[in-house]
């Protein structure tokens, strides 16, 4: 109970931990193990400054920046998981083929027809050519 208390008067005002802790030592086992594998020295400095880090974060009492580190973190696995969510559902989409139109990045779901095929792209009305491979 002691040493419980103590560790709570050291962690008070402290930021603690976060997703983008979980993420850095998540990165630093995947790297751990991969190290145990191709034995690099430089990959195991690495594993060391990510461990750090984490640590320094949990310990730190600048709130605000680590809060906006983790909010960033936050921001690009989101991004990461709707664009895996996107891929995983367009993968399984047997019907239809994804393309993106060549002038203005639309990207336009097509009928999954063998072949080589025009199509007009609905947004900015351009024609140009889809080839569909089985
Ligand atoms: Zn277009």
């Amino acid at each position: 109970m002691n040493f419980r208390y103590r560790l709570m008067q050291f962690m008070s005002g402290r930021y603690g931990t976060d997703d983008l802790t979980y993420g850095l030592l998540i990165l630093g086992a995947v790297l751990s193990f991969i190290n145990i594998i191709i034995r690099l020295r430089l990959l195991q400095l690495l594993v060391y400054a990510v461990v750090i880090y984490a640590i320094f974060r949990v310990l730190s009492r600048n709130l605000e920046a680590r809060r906006r580190e983790n909010r960033f973190f936050n921001e690009k696995m989101n991004f990461l998981k709707n664009k895996m969510e996107l891929y995983r559902c367009r993968k399984n989409d047997k019907y239809h083929v994804y393309r993106k139109c060549p002038a203005c990045k639309a990207v336009l779901r097509l009928p999954n027809r063998i072949g080589e095929h025009t199509t007009v792209c609905p947004r900015c009305n351009k024609e140009f050519k889809v080839k569909v491979r089985k």
